[in-house]
This record gives structure tokens, sequence and C-alpha cells, in this order.
């Protein structure tokens, strides 16, 4: 079963996504996270997104698509999870044509309704296990023991340089501009599921899972 996790940046996407991978066995497709990746690597990707990364402008829609065709291909029967992806019409598109070129189909469009001004204050304080990605919070969720990451014990968290308050305005505003208006694309086929992302994580996390046994 594929589905997209759909929200502004901070809804709480990832948080949810790694839950589906823990539990369910699916796989998360994060454009974001990819485009981390070619950044750390230095590669020609990567040199090319990371000034437009730390903007909180869009990289390309061709880009983010061929990075979401190279890792569709890895998955083979697993159910995918987009994450960040698709953020404009045009990746709605190129979407629904690698999921038919590889006999695939979405099954659900689930979209994480948050409070704009909860995510500056979500964003602002959230920071990362730099080994194994697993998400923290300075508010909601430290780690239960001090500077030691509960999933994989690691001792080095990291944050993202696009989590400041000027960069995740101007992400907010690419949401409402460029995202926002693929919702009826979904919502029209029928598959639209919103969901109220300023519940707990848990409550969030019972939601979808009904969606998804539904
Ligand atoms: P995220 O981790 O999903 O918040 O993405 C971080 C940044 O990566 C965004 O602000 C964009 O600059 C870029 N990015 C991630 N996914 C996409 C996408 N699907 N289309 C365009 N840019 C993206």
């Amino acid at each position: 079963m594929d589905i997209i996790l759909l929200g502004p940046p901070g809804a709480g996407k990832g948080t949810q996504a790694e839950r589906l991978v823990t539990n369910r066995g699916m796989v998360q497709l994060s454009t974001g996270d990819m485009l981390r990746a070619a950044v750390a690597e230095g590669s020609a990707v990567g040199r090319e997104a990371k000034a437009v990364m730390d903007s909180g402008a869009l990289v390309s829609d061709a880009i983010v698509s061929a990075l979401i065709g190279e890792n569709l291909d890895r998955i083979e029967t697993r159910g995918a999870i987009f994450d960040g992806f698709p953020r404009t019409l045009p990746q709605a598109e190129a979407l629904d044509l690698l999921l038919a070129e590889r006999g695939r189909k979405l099954a659900h469009v689930i979209e994480l309704e948050v409070d704009e001004e909860a995510l500056v204050e979500r964003i602002g304080g959230r920071f990362s296990c730099g080994t194994c990605g697993a998400p923290y919070h300075d508010r909601f969720k430290l780690p239960k023991v001090d500077d030691q990451c509960d999933v994989c014990g690691g001792h080095a968290f990291r944050r993202r340089d696009d989590d400041n308050e000027q960069t995740v305005r101007r992400r907010l505003a690419e949401y409402h501009a460029k995202t926002q208006p693929i919702l009826p694309f979904y919502a029209e086929r029928g598959i639209l599921r919103p969901v109220d992302g300023m519940a707990s994580v848990e409550t969030v996390a019972a939601a979808i899972d009904s969606i998804l046994d539904g």
C-alpha cells in the first residue's frame, strides 16, 4: 500500500512516517532526506540544492522526481510512504506516472492539518539523532537519557540549517503557494484523508492507523 503524508513543514510527517516504518515495515521516501544526503555527499545535485534549501524555496521538480524514481525501484513490493513529495502539481503528476509504470497505485493521501504559529515553535525546537535520524524536540520529546538516542544509543545530535524562523516562514509560504493547490487533485479522486495534526503524536498515529486499516 503506497501513501502520501502531506502537510506543511513541522506538521509531523517524519515522526509519523518513522512509526509506520517500525510498525508496518513500510519504506519512507523523503525527498528532504534524499536532498540532505546529496548535500552531505557533495554531489552535483547536492551542490545545486544546498542554497535553495537554505533559503526555504523548492528544489526543481525534475531533481526531486528523479530522486523518487531512483528510490522507488529499490523498495520492491513494500508499501511506500511519500514524505515531503509531491510538493507541486507537476510532482503529483510525475508521481502518478512513476507509480503506474511500476504497477503501483496510491491508496491514501493523508493530510496533516496544523496551526501555523505552532509550527514555528515545533520546528524551532527540533533536532535528530546524527546516527539513526530519530526525531527529538527541546520541549516535546527529549531523549529519555540525557544526550543518548532512545533508538540507537548514539550520542551525536544535529539540527537542520533550514530550521530557523525566517526560513520556516518562507517554507510555509511555499507550501501555501505550491503544495496546497494539489489537495483538490487528490480530493477529486476520493483519496484525500484529512487528520488533525495538532493532536498528540499517539492520537495522530491512531487516526492514521484507522485509515490504513479501514
Ligand atoms: P523537508 O525535509 O521535506 O522539509 O525538505 C527540506 C527542503 O528540501 C525543502 O524546504 C526544499 O527546499 C527541499 N525539498 C524537499 N522535498 C522537496 C520537493 N518534493 N520539491 C522541492 N523541494 C523539496
